[in-house]
């Protein structure tokens, strides 16, 4: 099957017209009832089938089936907004208050809609089947996590490879960025110092976890710059240093909360038990005693290398060759797409950057898609799903 050379403008008006109506109405993770509603109404008016709705709450599968025989390809769009209010002054700039589309997933929902659009009108000629993922949570980390538990991959037709996109300002509108891996691990941690409170002016009657945890927080920043080698990337923030209520008084204890970063399994397991164990050796030092906390987080994104290969060549016919960018920049942020991939247990994947028209950054209250952006991001989506069907998907064998 020939991929699309280019979008019908009535299919790129439906997109700008979805997008903003999205981007009028954000709503917060695992909160998206209204989008959801919106995503059901499209996908129904497009003669799409609906495989789930209410999935964790508020997830939506859309499915197009072709050949009964063929692959399955589940493409991925997240719809939550982020607490940020809006500052673009468009006319369809957010209508509640608080709560912005600043991450672009009003335009991921958008492109993923119009991308089922289009393929439903090709139906049984598909070589195979589209699952449309209209995921609920992406900037918590874990709504992907949520869903796979749930079925969303092994549910009928199983899903034999999953692509996703995500808006990235850095590069320009009409070009896509690829990597190897294009996010980092994230796994959020909190250290609880007990000591023993006293009178500030007695300070040797009790134990102080304020100067503790001051010792806890420089000591951590060893475990980067000495333990872990140049050549590899991690980060160890904190973010979040709470203790005491008044400035005669030492408390009994502190709470201290940060984030580790890195972008290689072997490079995390380091950090988290040097940095447990530096913790609780200087907090026991000291007589204090210290529980250290840490949440799973999110894995990172490690893409199918032949799937990086499909999404380049479909990238280089469907936007041309000076579009296709490969990144070198070392990212330190995070993506929950990693629960749909092979690392975890899921299926071969490859997540990749869309351009869009905005000189603000993600998360900003600035932040815009951009009609480019979508137009883009159709293109490629629906490229994807013809190609991965149509047996270039060797990296699955
Ligand atoms: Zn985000
Ligand atoms: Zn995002």
């Amino acid at each position: 099957m020939d991929i699309l050379k280019e979008i019908d403008p009535e299919d790129l008006e439906y997109a700008r017209s979805i997008r903003e109506d999205l981007h009028r109405h954000p709503e917060l993770a695992f909160a998206e009832h209204d989008t959801a509603k919106r995503v059901v109404d499209s996908l129904r008016k497009s003669s799409v089938e609906l495989a789930a709705t209410d999935l964790i709450g508020t997830g939506v599968v859309g499915l197009v089936r072709g050949v009964p025989t063929g692959p399955t390809v589940a493409l991925r769009a997240d719809m939550d907004a982020l607490p940020i209010t809006e500052e673009t002054g468009l006319a369809y700039a957010s209508e509640n208050p608080g709560v912005m589309h600043a991450c672009g997933h009003d335009g991921h929902t958008a492109i993923a809609l119009t991308v089922a659009r289009i393929l439903a009108r090709l139906g049984g000629q598909l070589p195979g089947s589209v699952k449309f993922i209209f995921q609920p949570a992406e900037e918590q980390g874990n709504g992907a996590d949520h869903l796979v538990r749930a079925g969303v991959l092994s549910d009928s037709p199983a899903v034999d490879a999953v692509f996703g996109l995500h808006a990235r300002p850095q590069i320009q509108a009409g070009q896509i960025e690829l990597a190897a891996v294009p996010s980092a691990a994230s796994n959020p941690f909190s250290i609880r110092i007990q000591g023993r409170g006293t009178h500030a002016a007695y300070p040797h009657e009790g134990i102080d976890p304020i100067a503790i945890g001051a010792q806890i927080v420089c000591a951590l920043q060893q475990v980067v710059s000495r333990r872990v080698a140049p050549s590899e990337a991690a980060v160890l923030s904190i973010g979040s240093f709470q203790a005491g209520q008044r400035g005669n008084i030492i408390p009994d204890e502190a709470l201290l909360r940060g984030t580790i970063r890195t972008r290689d399994p072997k490079v995390c397991d380091r950090v988290t038990t040097e940095f447990q164990r530096m913790a609780q050796q200087i907090a026991e030092a000291m007589g204090a005693r210290c529980q250290v906390d840490m949440d799973e987080g999110t894995p990172r994104v490690r893409n199918d290398d032949g799937l990086v290969e499909l999404v380049r060549r479909v990238g280089i016919e469907s936007l041309g060759k000076e579009q296709v960018l490969f990144s070198t920049e070392i990212t330190m942020g995070a993506e929950d797409f990693s629960f749909y991939l092979r690392e975890q247990g899921g299926v071969p994947g490859c997540l990749f950057w869309l351009g869009v028209d905005c000189d603000a950054p993600i998360h900003s209250p600035t932040f815009d898609f951009g009609v480019e952006g979508l137009r883009s991001g159709i293109l490629m989506m629906a490229n994807i799903a013809i190609r991965f069907l149509s047996g270039d998907n060797q990296s699955c064998a």
